[in-house]
């Protein structure tokens, strides 16, 4: 586990209770922001799912059938081209919600979402979800600001995919991926890093070659560890603090 990793968009609700029926722990930062009274409504419909890495939860087009409060791991959100090409758009971790064009009232999904990062996360029927929203005010502005931070996501990423260097984009993912998972160490290939930035697999075994050389972090097969996070940080493009920033400014306006 590491520090200094970022704090949860919004605040936690510690009187809630803080796991569901079956006893499994509640780390969805949305789930436990919410009211103890929202929460004893909508986690006995949750149901907690294991996701595999790779797992496609949905397609572009795809009817959502499920919305996923991301319990644990990490799920990527990936804009997908006609010739099959896809880049990566967002991360979502224990802060996040996969689903979100269902909180505005719309089925279908405008993008690919894939598991990561082995994963868990809390399920919920798209039509029960819609009857919450309803009833749950707390859950419903929740999620609302939850859209609006991967709006600002999906906004500075497309910029960074477009202006800066492998490099820059390379140590501003994993410092993401990290605060997303907690752990320093992430079970990752070169040619998955490659898919996630939209460049070749050469470029990022050159990247990762470089960072190594310089301590940042270690590359094992089919393993990242991130041994120096301050120095990352510094390798990373203005991207990771900038997101980082606008979380802190937001988070100040909710507790004012
Ligand atoms: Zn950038």
């Amino acid at each position: 586990m590491t520090k200094n990793v970022s704090r949860p968009l919004v605040g936690r609700n510690t009187e809630a209770p803080q796991s569901d029926g079956d006893g499994n722990r509640i780390h969805n930062e949305i789930l436990l922001s919410l009211s103890a009274e929202e929460r004893r409504v909508v986690v006995p419909k949750l149901e907690l799912v294991r996701l595999r890495p790779r797992q496609v939860l949905h397609e572009v087009g795809d009817t959502l059938k499920s919305a996923y409060f991301c319990n644990s791991g990490m799920i990527s959100v990936l804009s997908v081209f006609p010739d099959g090409k896809s880049i990566e758009v967002a991360v979502v971790g224990k802060e996040g919600f996969i689903g979100l064009p269902l909180v505005a009232g719309f089925r279908s999904a405008g993008t690919r979402a894939v598991v990561q990062l082995e994963a868990t996360a809390f399920r919920i029927d798209a039509g029960i979800l819609n009857g919450l929203l309803q009833e749950c005010l707390g859950l419903e502005r929740r999620l609302q600001q939850c859209s609006q931070f991967r709006n600002m996501q999906v906004t500075q990423i497309a910029a960074c995919n477009l202006l800066h260097e492998v490099k820059e984009r390379l140590a501003r993912w994993l410092l993401m991926c990290q605060d997303r998972t907690g752990s320093d160490s992430m079970a990752l290939t070169q040619e998955l890093l490659a898919e996630m930035l939209g460049t070749r697999r050469s470029s990022v075994t050159l990247a990762v070659g470089q960072m190594q050389e310089a301590g940042l972090i270690a590359s094992r097969r089919g393993e990242i560890i991130i041994q120096n996070r301050a120095r990352l940080i510094a390798a990373a493009c203005e991207c990771y603090e900038a997101m980082r920033r606008q979380i802190t400014v937001w988070q100040a306006e909710l507790t004012r």
